[in-house]
């Protein structure tokens, strides 16, 4: 406004005195606007908690820590001596992996289990548990690792954000939803790798049956329902909300040869278009693992304890075994950094920490590339180069459209008051009335899986150089473009005032 009011006055040579009324007047307009906006924004967060917290009931997790295990006196080291084991498992990390660990191997009530986990309830979390509130969750430092990678040579030295959820439910509390489980070709291409069967498709493919309940969906009669799971605790379906654009998104992708597919989970393999299924129950409401296994029944269970707010700061190992190997036999772990600590010894570990922490905690605990670890001040117990080395993530590349239509709901992210009404009739449609709408969007809408050397999206007169074959199998892609309702950057940090919509190019297979 200051700019523009510059620039006509520069034009029309309006007197100073003037120019100065006529800015206390705009900057007064300005003001109260921005306070109407601001109490309509305060007015909608206490409706969204009001609506929210009554309805988050209080699970049976443990936080006082005397429970889970005994302070760490002067005594502890990491050799032991071995204390009684008061659980037969502890499982470090009560995320995606670790819930549905920590639930299944309770099932057996013979086996004690502890569940640490490093956050608290993901299910507790309204910007979590309602599908399109999860960018507001990325940035906040008590929920979530706002990590950043190292400089990235090959994206001009950038470092990105790569934000770790820190809540029970793990990145399954905070991720877009999407319920995609991969190409056959690259389970069998790990199971080669590794020398284990057990993790080809042919196997695997009935533990992803296994843990789905898929809910079919009236518009989606064409899903074959023979491939999909019927009994487990993970919910998916269709029940979240999607835009014409995204719509239109897959009639084009036919348009130009990707053949229509309905399901990327079916028996035809990954490849092809279609609506993206998604970990979104029948009320609209995101399951993540701590929903689907952490249920009231599984907590009842007296051989479970679900610790939160307990982070492990390492392993600990008997290094005096018989065939010199060294043994995890027990953990220790804190609420705070420089707080308390606390020990637990347990006939059996396992960490769950994610692709990220997993590896940190066993560094922390000496088991890694020695002179690593040695230079940080920590002892080796097992020198193990490979520990945090050679990860890898699938890259993306965003492409920004403008919505000539002006119709995306970019008024999720309220910037004027007509924003914030529109925002408070989606809340008052989603929890109210229950019938989704905006609030059950979860930004990944549809999808196209394709191969990067299919000579009709890539024509050899068009692209005459040839790019290494990468993908796992001839049936397996190496690209997925998927669309999202709006465009943003840094996920979802950054918006644009206008409307637009985006396409999102994934490389899936990356080598170097
Ligand atoms: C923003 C985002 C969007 C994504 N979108 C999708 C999607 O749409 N579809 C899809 O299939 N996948 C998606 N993913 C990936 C998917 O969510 C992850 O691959 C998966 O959740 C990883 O599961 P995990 O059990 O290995 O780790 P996590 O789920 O990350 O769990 C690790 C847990 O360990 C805990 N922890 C870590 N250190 C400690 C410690 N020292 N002590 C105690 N606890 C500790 C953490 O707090 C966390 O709860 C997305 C991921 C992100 C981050």
């Amino acid at each position: 406004m200051a700019s523009a009011l510059s620039e006509a006055s520069a034009l029309t040579g309006l007197q100073a005195p003037l120019r100065a009324v006529i800015e206390r007047f705009i900057g007064a307009i300005a003001q109260r606007k921005k306070a109407k906006i601001v109490l309509s924004g305060a007015a909608l967060i206490i409706v969204l908690k009001l609506l929210l917290g009554a309805r988050s009931k209080s699970r049976k997790y443990v936080s006082n820590l005397d429970t889970a295990g005994e302070p760490v006196g002067a005594s502890a080291t990491s050799t032991g001596p071995l204390v009684d084991t008061k659980y037969d498992v502890v499982v470090v990390g009560g995320g995606t992996a670790g819930c549905a660990l920590a639930a299944r191997l309770s099932e057996d009530p013979t086996i004690r289990v502890l569940l640490l986990e490093a956050g608290g309830s993901g299910a507790a979390l309204s910007e979590s548990r309602t599908p399109a509130g999860y960018g507001r969750l990325l940035y906040n430092a008590t929920h979530v690792h706002g990590l950043r990678t190292e400089p990235q040579l090959e994206a001009n030295g950038k470092s990105m954000f790569w934000p770790r959820a820190k809540m029970l439910g793990g990145c399954s509390s905070i991720n877009a939803q999407m319920a995609q489980y991969g190409a056959f070709g690259d389970f069998n291409e790990w199971a080669a790798y590794i020398g284990d069967p057990s993790w080809s498709w042919k196997n695997i493919a009935q533990y992803f049956r296994k843990f789905e309940a898929y809910q079919p969906h009236p518009s989606y009669p064409e899903v074959d329902t023979s491939a999909r799971g019927r009994d487990g605790p993970v919910h998916t379906g269709f029940f979240n909300t999607i835009t014409p654009p995204s719509r239109a998104f897959v009639d084009a992708c036919v348009g130009v040869g990707i053949k229509r597919t309905h399901d990327f989970n079916g028996k035809d393999g990954t490849l092809g278009a279609a609506r993206i299924m998604t970990y979104i129950d029948k009320n609209y409401r995101r399951v993540s693992a701590e929903t689907a296994y952490l249920t009231p029944n599984v907590l009842n269970r007296m051989n479970l304890t679900v610790a939160i707010h307990a982070t492990a700061t390492r392993v600990l190992f008997d290094t005096k075994t018989a065939n010199g190997r060294p043994r995890a036999v027990g953990v220790e772990f804190g609420s705070r950094e420089g707080g308390p600590t606390w020990k637990v010894y347990a006939k059996e570990v396992v960490v769950s920490g994610g692709a990220v922490h997993s590896p940190h905690i066993l560094m922390l605990s000496g088991i890694g590339p020695a002179q690593q670890l040695k230079s940080r001040g920590i002892t080796p117990i097992l020198d193990l180069p490979g520990v945090g080395q050679r990860l890898v993530d699938h890259p993306v590349v965003d492409l920004y459209f403008k919505d000539k239509n002006n119709l995306s709901p970019k008024w999720l992210k309220p910037s004027s008051l007509s924003d914030v009404w529109k925002t408070l009739g989606a809340v008052f449609r989603y929890h109210v009335l229950g019938t989704g709408g905006p609030l059950a969007m979860n930004f990944g809408e549809c999808a196209a899986f394709v191969r990067s050397d299919d000579p009709v999206l890539f024509p050899e007169a068009e692209f005459p150089d040839k790019l290494v074959d990468t993908s796992s199998a001839p049936d397996s892609p190496d690209l997925e473009l998927f669309s999202t309702p709006f465009a943003y950057k840094e996920h979802g940090k950054i918006g644009f005032d206008v409307h637009t919509f985006a396409l999102h190019v994934y490389l899936l297979r990356c080598v170097w």
